[in-house]
């Protein structure tokens, strides 16, 4: 089986006005004078979903929401269908992001209808997985992120596209990354598990590595046996840091 293309998403998290679509246009204009071997993906705040998703229409650039609901519409107020996103123009969704975990309470069970929902929506779902700190100095990491990846990927994802995405949460927006064995340990982890759900199947699904990802450390990252792309938080923020590491993969 051919290896899919890498992804490299970027996470823009609440952070962009309509000003910002600037960079997503750098980005885009990047990618497409020099296409890179990776896939290339900008998940905006919501509000920008519909207009970024205009603004790179025809480029090399995916459009990807942040969350969605797992219901497909009704009373809940503030919430996002994902056919809202797709209707938007997103063609991806993040989904079980570790902020939404804690912040929210979202339960693998919430993710795993969550990404029905985005199937159903025809949208291809990145969804993320990871240990917190006390969980990696418990000894628990290889437990709890597979764990997550059984309870959050339902059965509903063979033959379709889809990412997992590793994120330690200690290693989010901290600076601080994982030993390169650490995060190969935990990948080659999550591909077993994928394929004890998925068959044959599991072997070709993306696993992104995320967290304090930069283009200083992006080549050596996406060089680990086992780590198909990554999830980009603060560094796709800005064009010249997001393509430094959209160029290392
Ligand atoms: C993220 O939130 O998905 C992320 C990886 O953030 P950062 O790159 O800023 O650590």
């Amino acid at each position: 089986m051919t290896a899919p293309r890498p992804l490299i998403a970027g996470n823009w998290k609440m952070n962009g006005l309509a000003a910002a679509l600037s960079e997503a246009r750098a980005i885009a204009a990047a990618v497409d004078a020099s296409p890179p071997a990776a896939r290339v993906a900008l998940c905006p705040p919501a509000t920008l979903v519909a207009r970024m998703a205009d603004a790179l229409a025809g480029t090399g650039v995916a459009v990807g929401g942040q969350d969605c609901r797992a219901e497909a519409s009704g009373a809940f107020t503030g919430d996002i269908a994902a056919a809202m996103l797709a209707d938007a123009g997103a063609t991806m969704v993040i989904l079980g992001h570790s902020e939404r975990r804690a912040g929210y309470g979202e339960t693998d069970l919430l993710i795993a209808a969550k990404v029905e929902a985005a199937l159903t929506a025809g949208l291809e779902p990145i969804v993320c997985v990871g240990e917190t700190l006390e969980e990696r100095e418990g000894g628990r990491t290889l437990a709890v992120v597979t764990g997550q990846v059984r309870g959050s990927l339902p059965a509903a994802l063979a033959g379709k596209a889809f990412s997992v995405a590793y994120e330690p949460v200690w290693a989010i927006g901290t600076g601080l990354t994982p030993t390169l064995e650490q995060i190969e340990q935990v990948h080659l982890a999550i591909r077993s598990t994928l394929m004890q759900q998925f068959g044959e199947h599991g072997a070709g699904v993306p696993i992104l590595y995320g967290g304090s990802v930069k283009p200083s450390n992006a080549v050596e990252i996406l060089g680990l046996k086992e780590v198909g792309g990554a999830l980009v938080g603060g560094a796709s923020l800005k064009a010249a840091d997001f393509m430094g590491i959209v160029a290392g993969a």
